[in-house]
């Protein structure tokens, strides 16, 4: 049986991606050997890591004065780096609370300094992104983070806000799904998982200027310069990972960039909101309207006995990672960049005919 891939990351990658990995994995580019078996410093690794590199700066326009960077430890490991490395003395660090992951990251800066949460909508159960005209970061804080999309919670940012402090954005779960302007930002970071590769590695585009302030006390391998001045190899890399992000970039390029994508995604997700609002209530999606995700789409049914059933056939459907995130519950369906527009009409006749019969 086909199956439906919505898992939340580790997510679905694309079946073009896996085929050609499958293909060159015991022979790579005629070698011999397989990407994982080459030595980190050989021109043969190299010249995938600068493929990656060369693809994410055209894909999203990265401008001449960032670097790109591979750092392993996914994107929890950011959550630590940004305040150990960007923290500068007697400024606070500031922060957009907008879920569980922004929550986490707020915790790990606590550990370096003083933390300002300046936006937040946890009052009313993370169910919207607070309006991000009305974000005001200081302009001499230490920097401003935010979570472009709340991968749990199921909302987005439709724009972001002005900042003249140095951004920072945890793009973990949208990273590649849209155009951004970059040169808003100081630094972004982004796991892996759900739209570039495989888990366990965090892409980081960082200026320049940033990556070389450097704390003394802070570790050599965490810290960011490390990272920009030896092009991500002064230790030995997730070398498979890497490879991973070239062929799912080679991917996106192939799609038609980030227009493409964008266009898909929209489409994507407009069928599966309009599949929850015509359903007279028994789909129930509690984000506001101005914050819905397009990457993570959630909803309610009408009880929790109704939501295991609807998780139970899915699976015997073909359909997979739709339950809800164990914090919260409920169903969600992650549509990534991946996940084809076959899928979620596969998935939104599930819903109708789940409907009808309960
Ligand atoms: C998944 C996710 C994380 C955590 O990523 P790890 O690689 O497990 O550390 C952090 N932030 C966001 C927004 C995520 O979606």
């Amino acid at each position: 049986m086909k199956v439906y891939n919505f898992n939340a990351g580790p997510a679905m990658l694309p079946a073009a991606v896996m085929e050609r990995a499958q293909k060159e994995f015991c022979n790579y580019a005629d070698s011999g050997c397989g990407i994982m078996e080459h030595s980190h410093r050989h021109k043969i690794f190299e010249a995938v890591l600068n493929r990656a590199n060369e693809n994410i700066r055209e894909i999203m326009n990265v401008p001449e004065n960032y670097d790109i960077v591979y750092i392993q430890g996914g994107a929890s490991m950011q959550f630590a780096m940004v305040p150990m490395n960007l923290a500068l003395p007697g400024k606070p660090m500031e922060f957009a609370d907008t879920g569980t992951w922004s929550s986490k990251a707020i915790k790990e800066a606590k550990l370096f300094g003083e933390v300002k949460v300046i936006a937040s909508s946890k009052e009313d159960k993370y169910t919207y992104i607070p309006d991000p005209a009305s974000m005001h970061p200081s302009d001499d804080a230490s920097f401003f983070h935010i979570t472009s999309n709340n991968t749990i919670f199921g909302t987005q940012y439709q724009s972001f806000p002005e900042c003249k402090c140095p951004m920072v954005a945890d793009m973990s779960s949208d990273i590649m799904s849209r155009p951004v302007d970059v040169s808003k930002f100081g630094l972004i970071y982004a796991g892996a998982q759900k739209n570039l590769g495989p888990a366990g590695l965090a892409v980081v585009i960082i200026r320049k200027d940033l990556a070389e302030r450097n704390p003394a006390n802070v570790p050599t391998i965490l810290r960011y310069s490390t990272y920009t001045q030896n092009n991500s190899l002064y230790n030995t890399p997730p070398t498979f990972g890497i490879y991973m992000v070239s062929l799912v970039t080679d991917w996106v390029k192939d799609q038609g960039g980030l227009t493409v994508i964008e266009a898909n995604n929209s489409k994507k997700a407009e069928m599966l909101y309009a599949a929850i609002d015509a359903s007279e209530g028994f789909y129930r999606n509690p984000v506001k309207a101005d914050s819905r995700s397009k990457m993570n789409v959630i909803w309610r049914l009408p009880t929790e006995e109704l939501e295991a059933e609807f998780v139970k056939e899915s699976v015997a459907a073909g359909m997979l990672g739709l339950k809800g995130h164990r914090s919260v519950g409920g169903i969600r369906a992650s549509i990534y960049n991946a996940v084809t527009l076959e899928g979620v009409e596969k998935l939104v006749d599930f819903m109708e005919k789940f409907r009808k019969n309960h």
